[in-house]
């Protein structure tokens, strides 16, 4: 049986990418995915925007480093972003642009009248806004596409409907077997189970992280009048919704954050009930009708900044996991990095102003 240098567990964007980048370094991969196809869960589920401040200073190195190669590889539209406020939130805004200063993102505060000539039909109370030009839609679908063709051409194994059952270490190889009573062996485990990571762990005899799935919302409206297409991604500043314009519909969230078990997540009516409710209070567009709604899980470790790298205790167990509502837009860099750590190469152009520290599993008492 061949033993593989490294077996993935999932094949959501992490999955994907991060085979993608070790097969590029010259290891042999293995990719085992539960579900029929790779992508069936976060990663098909996502709201497809790079926006350079979500999830935090501490994530937009890891952004903007994959910037780049996304606009590169023609997976970015430009789209702009704007987090709009009301008079109360004058001092969310003012914050926000002091917790981003240094953080290499572009961002400016702007006035009503800026504002009202970016989102028609805004009603009175949003005053002000911060403009960050740069956000920019993704194709998700052929990103992931890219990294798992990539990965094939290379010689990447990817076994679908293999959903790990069992992992035991012997004379430092690991022996996995799959729900069907499929068996492999590798050298090194990586968990990019997403929601499932800590499951992952536990049955590697690895310690759980505490690695949280959440539930976000998602609904797709057709409003009167339609979205215009440069319609920049509108979020609030208090964090209640966010709203983009897709093929001429709405795709509304109202930001919303359950914790819940893994699972394969569905929609609430009342997440998305509060979302239309949340969006009419900020356009005066009519909502003629709700077209299609879904949820995803978006999975953070305890301090919600990614785990990657080897595991401090378990020797050949790696972590791919946390990738949160970021997953998506930080991939190209967070794949090479963690390619880096674990076949111990250097840095290069794209990972070189990253403190890998910052997301290493070490740092977990
Ligand atoms: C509504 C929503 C909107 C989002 N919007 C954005 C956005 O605009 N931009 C952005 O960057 N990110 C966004 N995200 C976050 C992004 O989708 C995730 O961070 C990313 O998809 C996580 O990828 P993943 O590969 O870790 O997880 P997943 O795609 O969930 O993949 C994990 C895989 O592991 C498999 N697996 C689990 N257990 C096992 C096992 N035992 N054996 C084998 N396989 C297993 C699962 O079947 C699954 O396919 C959004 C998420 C949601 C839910």
């Amino acid at each position: 049986m061949t033993t593989y240098d490294f077996a993935i567990v999932g094949a959501g964007i992490a999955g994907a990418s991060l085979a993608a980048e070790l097969a590029e370094a010259g290891s042999s991969v293995l990719v085992l995915e539960a579900e029929d196809q790779p992508g069936y869960h976060s990663t098909g589920r996502s709201a497809a925007f790079w926006e350079e401040c979500y999830g935090g200073p501490e994530i937009v190195p890891l952004t903007i480093a994959s910037g780049a190669y996304l606009r590169e590889h023609g997976f970015l539209t430009p789209r702009g972003a704007l987090y709009i406020g009301r008079e109360s939130d004058a001092g969310e805004l003012d914050a926000f642009m002091s917790r981003f200063a240094d953080s290499g993102a572009t961002i400016e505060r702007i006035g009503r009248d800026e504002l009202e000539g970016r989102v028609p039909g805004l009603r009175e109370s949003w005053t002000s806004a911060i403009w960050e030009p740069a956000c920019a839609d993704i194709d998700v679908a052929g990103l992931h596409a890219h990294y798992l063709g990539r990965a094939r051409q290379l010689g990447v194994g990817i076994a679908c409907r293999a959903r790990l059952a069992a992992a035991s270490r012997t004379d430092g190889v690991w022996t996995l077997a799959d729900t069907k009573g499929e068996t492999y062996r590798a050298t090194v485990l990586v968990n990019a189970a997403g929601a499932w990571a800590d499951d992952v762990a536990r049955l590697a005899g690895v310690k759980a992280l505490g690695i949280q799935p959440y539930r976000r919302t998602v609904a797709q409206l057709r409003t009167d009048p339609a979205p215009d297409a440069d319609l920049p991604l509108v979020l609030d500043i208090a964090g209640s919704f966010y709203f983009k314009p897709e093929t001429g519909r709405v795709w509304l969230s109202p930001h919303d954050e359950d914790p819940v078990e893994a699972c394969d997540a569905a929609p609430e009516e009342l997440a998305v009930a509060e979302a239309i409710d949340r969006f009419e209070q900020v356009v005066d567009w009519k909502v003629l009708a709700l077209e299609r709604k879904w949820a995803g899980l978006r999975s953070f470790a305890p301090d919600r900044l990614p785990v990657y790298g080897f595991d401090p205790q378990v020797e050949g167990f790696a972590w791919f996991a946390g990738q949160g509502g970021f997953g998506i837009q930080t991939s190209p860099a967070a794949a090479r990095l963690a390619a880096q750590l674990l076949t111990g190469a250097a840095s290069d152009e794209m990972t070189r102003t990253i403190d890998a520290t910052l997301y290493s599993p070490a740092r977990f008492p």
